[in-house]
C-alpha cells in the first residue's frame, strides 16, 4: 500500500510551496488531511497528484493547489465561521475545519452530501455541518459568515452571499462563463464591497437560482 503520509508531504513540497502558497497553517492542514479517503478506493493512488479527480455525479474534487490557493485567499486566523458552497467530496471542508471554528457546507446533490458527511464523521470532525440545499442562496439561518468559499463556477457574484457576509468578511468565488472563470475575492468593508481578480481557473458550474441552469 502507498505511504499516503509521504505522498501528502510531497504534494505540499512539490505542488503548493513552489507555486507560492505560504500560509503555514494552510500548509500544515494540507499535510494533515487524508485526501485519499475522499476520492474512493479506485482513485486512491492518484489522490495526491497535481490534478482534479472525478468523484461521481459529474463532479470533481479540486486540484490540491486550487484547494490550497483558495484556502489561503480566505485569510483564516482560527475563530471564523465559514460557509462553503459545494461540499462535493468533503475534502475542502476538512481542510477548513482544521483552520476555523465551524464550517457550514452546502451541497445540492444528496448522494455527495451523505457520503461527505459519513467520511467527515468517520475522521472525527465535530465542527462541520452539511446541508443539502441550493447554496447560491447561502445558509440564511446560520448567517452571517466571516468567510464564504464557493467551489463551483458562477456566472456572477450572488448578491445573497455578499449579504450573508459579516462586516470585514470575505468571499472567494470563481466567476466567469460556464467553462472558464476568474477566481475572485470580494471583501466587505464598512458597507463597501471591494472586488479583486486573483487568477484564472476552471470549475464545474454552480447550478441553481443565482447560478447556471441545470
Ligand atoms: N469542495 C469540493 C471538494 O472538496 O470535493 C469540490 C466541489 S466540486 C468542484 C463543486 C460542487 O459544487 C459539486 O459537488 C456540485 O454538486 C456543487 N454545487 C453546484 N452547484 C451548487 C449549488 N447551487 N449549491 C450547492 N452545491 C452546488
Amino acid at each position: 500500500m502507498a505511504d499516503f503520509e509521504e505522498l501528502r508531504n510531497r504534494m505540499v513540497d512539490e505542488q503548493l510551496i513552489p507555486r507560492g502558497i505560504k500560509d503555514p497553517r494552510v500548509l500544515f492542514a494540507m499535510r494533515r488531511v487524508p485526501r485519499h479517503i475522499f476520492v474512493g478506493e479506485a482513485a486512491q493512488d492518484y489522490a495526491y497528484g497535481d490534478h482534479a479527480i472525478s468523484i461521481g455525479e459529474g463532479q470533481t474534487i479540486s486540484q490540491p493547489y486550487m484547494v490550497g490557493a483558495m484556502t489561503e485567499a480566505l485569510d483564516l486566523h482560527g475563530d471564523e465561521r465559514v460557509l462553503e458552497v459545494g461540499t462535493g467530496s468533503g475534502y475542502q471542508a476538512a481542510v477548513l475545519a482544521e483552520l476555523v471554528r465551524h464550517v457550514y457546507s452546502v451541497e445540492r446533490i444528496t448522494a455527495l452530501a451523505v457520503q461527505a458527511r459519513r467520511l467527515l464523521e468517520g475522521l472525527g470532525y465535530q465542527n462541520i455541518s452539511i446541508k443539502v440545499f441550493n447554496g447560491t442562496l447561502g445558509w440564511k439561518e446560520e448567517s452571517p459568515f466571516d468567510r464564504i468559499i464557493v467551489t463551483a463556477g458562477a456566472p456572477e457574484i450572488p448578491a445573497v452571499l455578499v449579504e450573508q457576509l459579516t462586516g470585514g468578511g470575505r468571499l472567494i468565488i470563481p466567476v466567469g462563463d460556464r467553462y472558464s472563470q476568474m477566481l475572485t475575492r470580494v471583501e466587505k468593508r464598512s458597507g463597501e464591497i471591494m472586488k479583486t481578480e486573483l487568477f484564472p481557473c476552471i470549475f464545474v458550474p454552480l447550478i441553481g437560482e443565482h447560478g447556471w441552469e441545470g
